[in-house]
């Protein structure tokens, strides 16, 4: 085959045909497709889009480009949850022990942040010593043994993935919707599960601003899922504040520790919920959401679910016992309400772009995370304040970068004079 014709032919806005797209994946990893030639189809297809064949398509390649994981014969339903990304979004560590405790096997692999959104891995990676780059065999071996691993996207699993999503981002090919639903599904189908949750978070914290964007996405991810035998359920959330009460790195595990423990905000433990009664329902384990929901806070109150995520971390190589001793950042500085009213709205991607200024996330690759950065939200929207009282607390070891981040955050919160009705969390 000739790339230029495959090329070609999708500039032009004709269908591949599987061949032809499983061919141009495996000559990417070959290295006999040029760069250039990767980006041109890759900017073919942001404007031209895939129809669902050349998606499932696409989806194959790239899952046979690496290795699938195993699980079969142990018995237990393999199942992950993801999110499309948020600002404080800490639900993997609160629902996987959870899930995990009740007998679910959760072999999740997770991402760094992107752009203003937070990073699984880069909050993992704020416990010292804990590994999130393990090799299959340990990766298989832990979640075997103790139901649950949370690590990074290793080179063996859908290297084509890799390859593509640098050069999109280099390539301003990020936001198509075939590209981005054959790049989270390709990932998932290599994880080899029964089941999955998505977290399609809509709002001005996320990628995607609108409900509908959000429910093209949704139906793309879902059409994949049942192509591939995989039990897909997408719950719509709004993010359009931070989720919980803290955003950053460490603050985000100690807060999931606090849901552990039955102390967590509302709106992190609502969503958490949701989403695990997706999955213990597919699973059969329970036929309706409120067994569910009992089920999962039974799992909380009798510790199981704490236990089980101390045993993730521990056999990752970090050590919950003593990161609140560890947790103290150098600086901390309180944003004050400069009028009184009620919180209308919080601008939430300036609420992450904040927290990298900060050192919670990256403006390039190369930059070095302060793990122990973070803002605390006193006040979110729909709450009374009043001239001078607390809105945010941002700490972080470096005073330069929080009076930058202290700037910003200023021109987030928007006050009016009457009560605000909160907008539903859960969009179904
Ligand atoms: N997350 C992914 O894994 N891939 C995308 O394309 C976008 C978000």
């Amino acid at each position: 085959m000739i790339p230029a014709e495959i090329i070609e032919k999708k500039r032009d806005g004709k269908s591949l045909k599987p061949n032809e797209i499983k061919w141009f994946i495996d000559n990417t990893i070959n290295n006999v497709i040029d760069r250039s030639q990767l980006s041109a189809l890759l900017m073919a297809i942001y404007f031209r889009g895939m129809d669902d064949n050349e998606m499932f398509s696409m989806v194959d390649a790239m899952v046979s480009s690496g290795e699938k994981f195993n699980f079969r014969g142990k018995g237990n339903y393999v199942a992950d949850k993801h999110s499309t990304g948020g600002v404080g979004d800490k639900i993997s560590f609160i629902l996987a022990p959870i899930l995990s405790s009740l007998g679910i096997f959760i072999p999740m692999i997770a991402g760094r942040g992107l752009a203003f959104t937070g990073g699984t891995i880069d909050k993992l990676d704020s416990i010292p010593n804990f590994q999130t780059r393990l090799s299959m065999k340990a990766f298989t071996k832990q979640v075997e043994s103790i139901g649950c691993t949370i690590a990074s996207q290793s080179e063996k699993i859908c290297p084509a993935d890799k390859i593509l999503y640098s050069i999109r981002d280099l390539t301003g090919t990020v936001p198509s919707i075939p590209l981005i639903c054959s790049s989270i599904m390709s990932k998932k189908i290599a994880e080899d599960l029964d089941g999955l949750v998505i977290d399609l978070k809509v709002g001005n914290g996320t990628f995607m601003k609108t409900l509908e964007d959000a429910k093209i996405l949704g139906s793309g991810l879902k059409k994949i899922g049942k192509a591939f035998n995989i039990n897909t359920d997408i719950v719509y959330t709004n993010m359009d504040q931070p989720l919980g009460r803290y955003a950053g790195l460490r603050c985000e595990i100690l807060e999931a520790v606090a849901c552990l423990v039955g102390n967590g905000p509302n709106d992190l433990m609502e969503i958490t919920l949701e989403l695990g009664s997706k999955i213990l329902i597919q699973n059969d384990i329970t036929l309706n959401t409120q067994k569910a929901t009992n089920l999962m806070l039974e799992s909380i109150e009798n510790g199981s679910a704490l236990k089980k995520f101390k045993e993730i971390i521990t056999s990752q190589g970090g050590n919950l016992d003593n990161l609140l001793e560890e947790t103290i950042a150098d600086n901390a500085t309180i944003i004050k309400s400069r009028g009184s009213g009620y919180i209308k709205s919080i601008k939430t991607d300036m609420v992450g772009w904040a927290l990298v200024e900060i050192g919670a996330g990256r403006k390039k690759d190369s930059d070095k995370l302060d793990y122990l950065a973070g803002i605390e939200f006193i006040k979110k929207v729909g709450s009374q304040v009043n001239r001078g009282d607390p809105i945010f607390k941002i700490f972080g070891n470096d005073i330069t970068r929080l009076n930058k981040a202290k700037e910003i955050l200023q021109n987030t919160y928007s006050l009016v004079g009457k009560k605000v009705n909160k907008k539903k969390l859960i969009i179904n």
